[in-house]
C-alpha cells in the first residue's frame, strides 16, 4: 500500500499544522468519516504502542 507525506496538520495530538503527515486510514464515529493524519513523531509513538500492544497479545512461545 502506497503511503506518501502530505503537508498537513497532526491528528495525533501534538496540534501542529502546516508539517509533513502521512494518512493513516479514516476515522469512524457515529457514522461519520475523517481522514486521520499523523506527524512523523506522533507515529513513531502510535507505532511503538502498538507493538507493545502486539507483543502483550502475542501467545507465549512454549
Ligand atoms: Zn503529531
Amino acid at each position: 500500500m502506497q503511503r506518501e507525506w502530505v503537508t498537513g496538520a497532526c491528528w495525533l495530538g501534538c496540534e501542529r499544522a502546516d508539517l509533513p503527515v502521512i494518512y493513516l486510514g479514516p476515522v469512524q464515529w457515529d457514522g461519520q468519516h475523517a481522514p486521520f493524519y499523523a506527524c512523523e513523531p506522533c507515529l513513531d509513538r502510535l507505532k511503538a504502542q502498538a507493538f507493545a500492544y502486539f507483543m502483550d497479545r502475542r501467545p507465549a512461545i512454549a
